[in-house]
């Protein structure tokens, strides 16, 4: 495996039929009470909004009244490592 590939985050999302995205996330926000600036710090993260390569937000892909929140997760709903890499690789809040 490739260094690229070890450090890309696989989309979280799965479709009604169960398949899982293929793309991976290139961005993200954490939202949890800001202290100074515009954003939250890690620490006091209560949710993050991903952002993947493939469909984005997967806004439309869903038609639900839940839709909205189909890319917000919580960071224990998180894969383990996952919101390490979000921020080791500086896509948080960016
Ligand atoms: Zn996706």
């Amino acid at each position: 495996m490739s260094d690229v590939e070890q450090a890309a985050i696989p989309c979280p999302f799965t479709y009604a039929n169960g398949r899982r995205c293929c793309g991976v996330i290139y961005r993200a926000i954490g939202y949890g009470p800001r202290r100074n600036g515009d954003f939250a710090f890690r620490e006091d993260v209560r949710k993050y909004r991903l952002w993947c390569s493939e469909k984005d937000d997967h806004e439309g892909s869903v038609s639900t009244r839940w839709s909205k929140e189909r890319m917000e997760f919580y960071p224990d709903e998180l894969a383990p490592g996952v919101e390490d890499k979000l921020w080791e690789r500086g896509i948080v809040n960016q």
